[in-house]
């Protein structure tokens, strides 16, 4: 049993000042696995006060002494890679593979990224007789979802480090054992007291108050398109900087070429990582309407070949994060059904032989554009197969939706493909497998309005100020 019932502020481990707690549930066997404690409005204030008095010194410091900052930080992370990938595990059901493997190496990615950023950044620039100076924004309130914890932590954290910024991080209840490792990784790595600070609990009460705080100069949320409203409104009294990374329903093209097939199985694999729970997951795959009988074939073959099990085990994939969202994914692939889509894999239940946790049947429909489950973000493991007649049907497709996270391309000819990518109304797309650390990541439309990841990422937590008349 984990408890940890401490926030860091100022560099210390301190009591709450509220008295909540919360046990936390494992969501592969339905048991409690640790308990934490659920702040309250004083604790964010006397966290935002310890981050506003370091804010001088540290918006001050040199690039070498942040350099130094991150590196010692990536000493200590390596150390405890093993710990926070078996956090990952027990808090929101991935994999061990997964969390030992791409959950955490997503971290030290975006650590190298941010030492990059800051190696080269320019951070003065002169223009005639005015001096163009980039100044970290102040302080920073960063509130993260559950799903790509150490991911959504980190792409935040290090950049506001690397740029002189301070914070406060609001961790997500469902994801709170990686953050408290982490925080523990900042600690040992000696970042200056009050620089980072952490305050569990309720978004509704922490991520409230730092959003409505007169001393918050910033607030970067990754989560759901309803919070993101709700903070920006939240925000707007004060007048904050609000930079929103939210949901997604991406297209997932696949070109009619030798490759279809192979493609198409990529897909489907590719969304059933993490339980299907990535907000960039491509969640409608679009295929060539004449070949679709080979992709309803590729597709189950795929669907069904991913192992499902005990997260600890050598498996594919583990439960969905929670009895919520067990039931809100459940009840998407009924209304999949409901409204007349083709199921081709998996359906409604958990699969054979796991009666308990929160397992579901890696599903693919085949529907159209206009049904509940393509238009709508499930955050599990269920695509839909959208045929289309010719690219413009596809391009039209791809862009008929309200959300504009991401999108893929995937076929032999990579000169098209890239045709294709330019018409997506999209903040990153990605062709034939590509990825890259220093490329930015956000997005178009109802998807959101900050860009993370890399140089990008970075000037999100940089404030412009003209010294006019410098000479
Ligand atoms: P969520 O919106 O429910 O919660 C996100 C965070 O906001 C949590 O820490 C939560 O406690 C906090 N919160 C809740 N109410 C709040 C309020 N009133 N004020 C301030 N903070 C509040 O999202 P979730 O279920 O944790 O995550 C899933 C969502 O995140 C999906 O929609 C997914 O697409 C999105 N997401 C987006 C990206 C991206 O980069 N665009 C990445 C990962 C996840």
């Amino acid at each position: 049993m984990r408890e940890y019932l401490k926030f860091y502020i100022d560099g210390a481990w301190v009591d709450p000042q509220g008295s909540g707690t919360q046990d936390l549930i494992n969501p592969a066997n339905e048991e409690v696995s640790g308990r934490i404690a659920l702040g309250d409005k004083f604790d964010v204030d006397k966290a935002v006060a310890a981050a506003r008095k370091a804010f001088p010194a540290w918006s001050q410091s040199t690039r070498e002494d942040r350099l130094e900052l991150l590196k010692a930080i990536k000493a200590e992370f390596e150390k405890r890679q093993p710990d926070l990938a078996a956090a990952i595990t027990e808090e929101m059901g991935a994999p061990a593979s997964l969390a030992g493997g791409f959950h955490t190496f997503l971290g030290i990615g975006h650590l190298d990224a941010a030492i990059v950023a800051l190696e080269n950044y320019e951070f003065e620039q002169k223009h005639g007789d005015t001096l163009i100076r980039k100044e970290p924004i102040g302080v920073c309130g960063l509130i993260t979802p559950w799903n790509w914890p150490i991911n959504q932590v980190t792409v935040k954290v290090f950049p506001a480090l690397a740029t002189g910024c301070t914070m406060v991080l609001k961790p997500p209840q469902l994801a709170a054992y990686s953050a408290q490792i982490l925080a523990e990784v900042l600690d040992a790595a000696g970042v200056p007291a009050g620089v980072f600070n952490m305050v569990q609990g309720k978004g509704s009460v922490i991520g409230h108050a730092l959003s409505t705080h007169p001393d918050v100069d910033m607030i970067s949320f990754t989560g759901s398109e309803p919070v993101g409203v709700q903070i920006q409104k939240d925000a707007a009294d004060t007048v904050k900087r609000v930079c929103l990374e939210l949901g997604g329903k991406s297209p997932y093209i696949v070109l009619d070429d030798g490759s279809l097939t192979e493609k198409v199985a990529g897909a489907v694999s590719g969304t059933m990582i993490n339980s299907g729970q990535t907000c960039s997951a491509g969640t409608r795959l679009l295929v060539p309407a004449a070949r679709l009988d080979d992709a309803k074939q590729a597709a189950a073959k795929a669907a069904n070949d991913t192992s499902v099990g005990d997260p600890a085990g050598n498996v594919a994939m583990g439960p969905v994060v929670s009895a919520d969202q067990f039931e809100t994914v459940q009840g998407y692939i009924e209304k999949g059904i409901a409204e007349g889509a083709e199921l081709v894999a998996g359906g409604p239940g958990r699969p054979e032989g796991l009666d308990k946790g929160y397992f579901v049947k890696p599903t693919v429909f085949v529907g159209d554009n206009t049904m509940t489950i393509a238009r709508e973000e499930i955050f599990g493991p269920v695509l839909v197969m959208i045929p289309y007649y010719d690219i413009d049907e596809a391009v039209d497709i791809a862009n008929d939706t309200p959300f504009g996270l991401a999108g893929y391309v995937d076929g032999e000819n990579q000169e098209a493909c890239r045709a294709i990518a330019k018409r997506l109304r999209a903040g990153a797309i990605y062709v034939n497998g590509g990825f890259d650390f220093n490329a930015p990541f956000g997005g178009y439309k109802r998807s959101g309005n900050g860009r993370e990841w890399g140089a990008e990422g970075f000037e999100e937590y940089l404030e412009t100020k003209a010294i006019v008349g410098h000479g």
